[in-house]
This record gives C-alpha cells, structure tokens and sequence, in this order.
C-alpha cells in the first residue's frame, strides 16, 4: 500500500477497499461489537490505518475495554484528527486518520489512566502490522 497512490476521489476509495472497509472508512459506519479481528489481539506491533497505512496506535496502548471493539487509550501524536459527530442523535467525538481523513472510530472519556480516554476503534479501520519476535 505504501508505494499506492493516495485516492483523490470517493471513486476511487471505493475500488481500492473492500465494501466493508468503505462503508466504515469512508461512509462512516460502524462495524459489528466482536465481529472483528483485533478484538481480543493481544500481539505486539503497530495499528495502522488500513486506507492510507499511517501509524494510528501502538499495541502499548491497547487494553480490554469489554466493548466489542478494539480500545485504546492513546494515539500516536499527530495521526488522528478529532471532530464533533451529531449522527445517531448522539453528540460524540469522531475520530479520524490525519493523514487521509478516513473514519476510525469514536473517542470517549471513560478511558484508563494515563489518559482517561477510550479510543474505540473499528477493526476494519486498522492494520496490525507485527513487530518482528525478538
Ligand atoms: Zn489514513
């Protein structure tokens, strides 16, 4: 993905990800509690966006949230955007990939220390990309 082009148009979002990567990346969507992979993963690497590969979180900051969804409770400095999201009735915080404004998930204030915040995260948002065993 890194050598790619990055997508201009919705268009072309559309052809380069899988329909459910689109629906949540690009449209907003929300994806299944416990339908996806790294729900319960507990390997040590790097999260990275799954549309453009930008590094979002490291494993270090994962914890088990009891939410169904990937949580953390720290992004990487600078790879998020945070911005306000009425949909649903709801008034939450939409979290969003700085580097190609793709939708990752919700940001919330019930998070554990350090931070207090819980980045709950669509697993079809992110990438694991493993760190080598020592
Ligand atoms: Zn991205």
């Amino acid at each position: 993905m890194e050598n790619q082009k990055m997508p201009k148009t919705e268009k072309e979002w559309e052809r380069k990800l899988k329909p459910e990567e689109y629906a949540v990346l690009r449209q907003g969507g929300t994806e299944a509690p416990f339908s996806g992979e790294y729900v319960y993963t507990k390997d040590k690497g790097m999260y990275r966006c799954r549309a453009c590969g930008n590094e979002i979180f490291s494993s270090e900051t994962k914890f088990e949230s009891g939410t169904g969804w990937p949580s953390f409770y720290d992004a990487i400095p600078g790879a998020v955007k945070l911005q306000e999201d009425k949909s649903l009735g709801m008034v939450r915080t939409e979290i969003l990939c700085a580097k190609c404004g793709s939708h990752l998930g919700h940001v919330f204030d019930d998070g554990p220390q350090p931070t207090g915040k819980r980045y709950c995260i669509n697993c079809v948002s992110l990438n694991l990309e493993k760190s080598a065993q020592e």
